[in-house]
């Protein structure tokens, strides 16, 4: 089969299988509407509805940035093969009309890239769009689209740096676009259905994939490539998305959004941390490079409970001595890293139950504000 012939068949084989207009709109406008690549926040692009709305429905934006939920292939059984963020918002939106019942919808494109690709200067973008939004009285929620990859990263840093109660919801999907079953579409309709509840109010930055309500600060990526990839694998999911309606089980306990001193209004750049992994027969190198590359703040991904080798003990502790915090994670998985009374006097902290990739959020944060290992250290435990 010629690739012209696939193209269109997908659209048909889509609009079957999904039963409506769904992807299947998304993919076939793919070409007119995929956003550049570019990293510049775009100006605001209405879709579906005016800002100003008289009905009683919440008026929820749409920031996209790309990822496997606006990803494309050629090939409607490729899962693994085809282009994150390569569709833009407004066929994202257009391609889930059942979303104009429940809110008033509009998009944004913050930037269209796969999630590997986010960086500090993207974080800060979106954070202070996501403020500035989340200021208005025309504005009752966000939505942020995301690649699955980084989606954890970037929904704990707006945990910590939103400055508002309204509801924000970072949603992905683990199949393109343009995927048989994609779960691109429900995933979006149900994002926008709890950032438009009145429950999601106050409960900190939310994700939402595959009908589960997750805290920004437990969920993480479990699975390469499955659609029940997010779990909140000790503490639980907060809610559900079941028949349309929105269930809250839980509450996250740790600090977020209003009860968070975090504030990236004026920062322009965040201070480098690297993460280094624990591993049998390591040595100090990694350490002494992350140092003279100017890491202010180093999370080590140790072993077990945040155990350090000999050697990789040697390398952390010169750099705490020339003022480098190390944060003390674990590669396992799940589960704390108890502090240890010889943490503070060489620049350590532990991590509580932070995944290594979140505890470099938090420390990033966390310098912006003090060098203070103690300080850092109740960071931690508060968040
Ligand atoms: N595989 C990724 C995703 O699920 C790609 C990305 O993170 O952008 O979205």
């Amino acid at each position: 089969m010629t690739n012209m012939k696939k193209m269109t068949m997908i659209p048909l084989l889509a609009s079957f299988i999904l039963g409506s207009t769904l992807w299947s709109g998304g993919f076939t406008a793919n070409a007119a509407t995929a956003a550049t690549t570019s990293t510049t926040v775009s100006t605001v692009t209405p879709t579906t509805t005016p800002d100003k709305q008289t009905n009683h429905l919440p008026n929820i934006k749409i920031l996209a940035t790309g990822g496997t939920i606006a990803g494309s292939s050629s090939v409607n059984t490729d899962t693994t093969g085809y282009k994150a963020g390569a569709l833009g918002v407004e066929t994202l939106i257009n391609a889930v009309p059942e979303m104009k019942s429940i809110a008033n919808v509009s998009g944004e494109q913050v930037v269209n890239v796969g999630s590997p690709d986010v960086n500090n200067e993207i974080l800060l973008k979106l954070a202070k769009r996501t403020n500035e939004l989340l200021a208005r009285d025309d504005v009752d929620g966000i939505v942020i689209t995301h690649g699955t990859d980084t989606l954890e990263e970037t929904a704990y840093f707006l945990n910590l740096v939103v400055k508002s109660d309204k509801p924000v919801v970072v949603v992905g999907s683990m199949r393109p676009a343009t995927a048989i079953s994609a779960d691109g579409p429900f995933n979006l309709y149900n994002a926008v259905k709890v950032a438009g509840a009145p429950t999601s109010k106050g409960q900190g930055v939310l994700v939402l994939l595959n009908d589960r309500i997750g805290a920004a600060r437990y969920i993480t990526k479990t699975n390469t490539t499955a659609v029940d990839t997010f779990k909140s694998v000790e503490q639980g999911y907060l809610g559900a998305v079941v028949g349309d309606q929105v269930y809250y089980y839980n509450k996250s306990t740790h600090k977020h959004t209003t009860s968070s001193v975090f504030d990236i209004s004026n920062l322009t750049q965040l201070p480098q941390v690297d993460i280094l992994y624990e591993y049998q027969n390591n040595g100090r190198y990694l350490y002494d490079a992350a140092v003279a590359a100017g890491a202010k703040g180093i999370v080590v991904a140790g072993s077990g409970n945040g155990s350090l080798s000999k050697t990789s003990s040697e390398g952390a502790e010169a750099a705490g001595k020339k003022g480098v915090i190390i944060a003390r994670s674990t590669r396992v998985g799940s589960g704390v890293v108890s502090p240890s009374t010889t943490d503070a006097a060489s620049n350590f902290v532990s991590t509580d139950s932070l995944n290594p990739q979140k505890a470099r959020i938090l420390l990033m944060l966390a310098l912006t504000q003090t060098h203070d290992v103690n300080q850092i250290q109740t960071f931690f435990n508060e968040y």
